[in-house]
């Protein structure tokens, strides 16, 4: 029997088992043998009902009544009464009516686990698990493992069907190679497995947790480093370093670079010049200063014979970027170029022309940049801006037009917790641009509470009246959202005919034309407009200095991330400027609001996020899920240094990774997994 067995051929497993388990995607001995437990419950430590105080409890009793009743829509609360010979506890559980059906018999004995509080006046146990006692014999285990019930897969049968291999998985052979599992001192993986399935003490569920957490973020960082190890076998161009080019380029800017600046730009110049293609990401916050740093590359790149891309996620950002740059650029005698999806006919055609016989020498655009039409003389930097926003496919179909493979810039206003530039982003060389040019005052950010409105509009108008701009921020396009988020019409029409009837107002939204959106942009940036009320479209890398207040509506429904985004198109000019959140309601606000009225650093606040969502609900639950993480955490910073180091050694010894099989192939679909954005 090994790991690839069918479950089938196990003793007790008959065609019907063996549909439950199928059913719930485990088909061989090491499926199951991989499908962890999702908790573990401490049935040692079950005691009386008389003895119980608030707190984590276990308790041992039959159960006296129970009902369900719907207390409003959608929501039901079953109410249960145990007892023992010393009392009764009383049970709730929210919207977990099949508990009336399990605990029907009055003469069966349940072990009860969970939280015994204070609540609602009385005392009670809080959506507890249930086990019955009699499931609980299967030897002397006394901390049960509880496993998810997928498809109905109940525990006692997928308990029952380890038992019986409980043998195999105290021999199974190691994955890892020895001196990794001696440097991590970890379990063997043998020895994890089975204390996880059959732990004696919550230690035995701790260290087997400990060796299989290792384990998967030690894969992922192989992975990376392998990634990395394969990029230098590439082929790129060499664009040497022309320091008249460059410098004389720096010295027209209209201001000094910060020092962040300097370093990033001198990283990517001097990995223009190695054989192997640049990967590089660069990190820096919303108003870093990031668009210029890829612009001294053009102007090198562009007068060294190489064509240059430059990929943003929406049209307005590709538009802005091609205007700015343009005026930068053409002093240089370098040509820059648009193509967006509303670029058509006649224009669509000149432009494809212009890139395919080298007369465009920077092409700037949204996604339209990957289409099959679209040919370089000689491709030979690419730059993808706000790069989260793509996927690894768009940005592969853009390094492949280009016969030898181009340097790559990817830039981010995201900041990347350390962790997940170690691990999911490993294979990419890092830079920072710590510093915001030094004009620069720190935005000064409010939550705001409804009950004031009238205060906060007089604060925005003075703004106004000493000639700054605002942006209103609202969070859906119509009015007929459940959510009842205040609509961006509406809002534009209501600030239109009321407050601000005395001040020019824009609206901006992700339904209106690429050209009417340009239109309002363009009038904005002029400051034709006083009032930008839109959508979060002006989310990403919009830049009019002159925009000094930003109030954003509903913020309580924004993610942390993302209004920081959002508060980062006011504060880029050298005015003292303002963003305001205003709550939907009265209610305490949260603490990601407290977060961001303290702090502007974007790498706390990431960090804050990863802690408070966690990695899959910010990089994308899809590609978390890939990563197949079952025990480790990305957020698990001190893990993922230890088993860096590790990873490093391993692959400096240079010895063979086929020599372990299952290592090796997992690392390999990481291999072609990573750098997910
Ligand atoms: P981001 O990093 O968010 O993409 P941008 O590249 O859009 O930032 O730059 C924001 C603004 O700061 C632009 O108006 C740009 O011209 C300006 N800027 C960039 N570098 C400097 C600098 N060193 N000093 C002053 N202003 C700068
Ligand atoms: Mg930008």
């Amino acid at each position: 029997m090994n790991l690839n067995t069918s479950l089938e051929s196990i003793k007790g497993v008959g065609p019907k088992t063996a549909e439950q388990l199928n059913r719930a995607g485990l088909f061989t001995v090491g499926d199951l043998i991989y499908f962890l437990p999702r908790a573990h419950e401490d049935f040692t430590a079950a005691g009386s009902i008389a003895d119980a105080v608030p707190g984590k409890v276990t308790i041992r009793a039959k159960c006296e009544s129970i009902s369900t009743r719907a207390v409003r829509r959608g929501m039901k609360v079953t109410t249960a009464v145990f007892g023992d010979e010393t009392g009764k506890m009383r049970a709730v559980w929210f919207n977990q009516p099949y508990r009336a059906a399990q605990l029907a018999n009055p003469d069966e004995e349940f072990l009860i686990s969970g939280q015994y509080e204070f609540k609602f006046n009385q005392y009670q146990i809080t959506n507890p698990t249930v086990q019955k006692a009699s499931d609980i014999k299967i030897e002397s285990d006394q901390i049960l493992p509880i496993y998810r019930a997928v498809k109905g897969l109940k525990t006692t049968v997928v308990r029952k069907i380890l038992n019986e291999l409980k043998t195999v998985i105290q021999f199974l052979p190691e994955s890892l190679p020895s001196d990794v599992v001696d440097a991590a001192g970890v379990l063997p993986r043998g020895e994890a497995l089975y204390k996880m399935h059959f732990p004696e003490s919550p230690q035995d569920v701790l260290d087997a947790k400990n060796r299989l957490a290792f384990e998967e973020i030690f894969q992922l960082l192989l992975a990376s480093r392998l990634n990395k190890q394969e990029n230098t076998k590439l082929e790129s161009w060499q664009i040497s370093f022309d320091k008249d080019i460059v410098g004389g380029f720096v010295k027209n800017l209209p201001f000094e670079l910060t020092s962040g600046q300097r370093v990033v730009a001198w990283e990517i110049l001097q990995d223009f010049e190695k054989p192997t293609p640049m990967n590089r990401l660069l990190q820096g916050d919303v108003g870093s200063g990031k668009t210029v740093v890829a612009g001294i590359g053009f102007v090198q790149a562009a007068r060294a014979g190489f064509q240059s891309a430059f990929m943003a996620p929406t049209e307005i950002l590709a538009i802005q970027h091609a205007e700015s740059l343009e005026k930068l650029l053409k002093p240089f005698g370098v040509s820059v170029g648009v193509l967006t999806g509303s670029v058509k006919s006649q224009a669509r055609k000149n432009i494809l022309n212009a890139t395919e016989n080298g007369d465009v020498d920077v092409l700037i655009g949204t996604h339209a940049l990957i289409q099959d039409p679209v040919r370089f003389k000689k491709l030979g930097f690419v730059v993808i801006d706000e790069q989260h926003r793509f996927g690894v496919k768009q940005r592969q179909k853009l390094l492949e037009k280009s016969e030898k493979m181009p340097h790559l810039l990817a830039m981010t206003a995201t900041p990347i917790p350390r962790s997940l530039a170690l691990t999911v982003y490993g294979e990419l060389d890092v830079s920072v641009i710590a510093e915001k040019p030094a004009e620069r005052l720190p935005i000064i950010s409010k939550i705001w509470s409804p009950i004031s409105r009238d205060e906060l509009y007089e604060k925005i108008d003075g703004e106004i009246a000493s000639g700054r701009q605002a942006y209103v921020i609202c969070s859906l396009i119509d009015e007929s959202s459940k959510m009842e988020a205040k609509s961006v019409e509406a809002e534009f029409k209501r600030l239109k005919n009321s407050i601000f009837g005395h001040r020019r107002i824009g609206l901006l939204h992700g339904k209106m034309s690429a050209e009417e959106k340009d239109t309002v942009m363009q009038k904005f940036y002029n400051h034709e407009i006083d009032i930008l009320v839109s959508t979060t479209v002006v989310e990403v890398g919009v830049n009019v200095p002159n925009a000094t207040v930003m109030l954003i509506e509903d913020a309580d429904r924004f993610g942390l991330s993302q209004l920081h985004q959002l508060r980062g198109r006011v504060g880029r000019g050298k005015w003292q400027s303002y963003c305001y959140f205003m709550m939907s309601d009265t209610k305490k606000p949260s603490r990601r609001l407290k977060e961001l009225e303290n702090s502007n650093d974007g790498f706390y606040l990431a960090e804050v996020d990863l802690e408070m969502r966690g990695p899959g609900e910010i990089y994308g639950r899809a590609q978390h899920g890939a990563l197949n993480l079952q025990v480790a955490t990305l957020a698990d910073t001190k893990m993922i240094s230890k088993a860096s180091k590790i990873a490093d050694n391993f692959v400096q010894s240079g010895e063979n990774l086929l020599q372990y099989k299952e290592l090796s192939e997992v690392v390999n679909k990481y291999q072609r997994l990573t750098t997910l954005n």
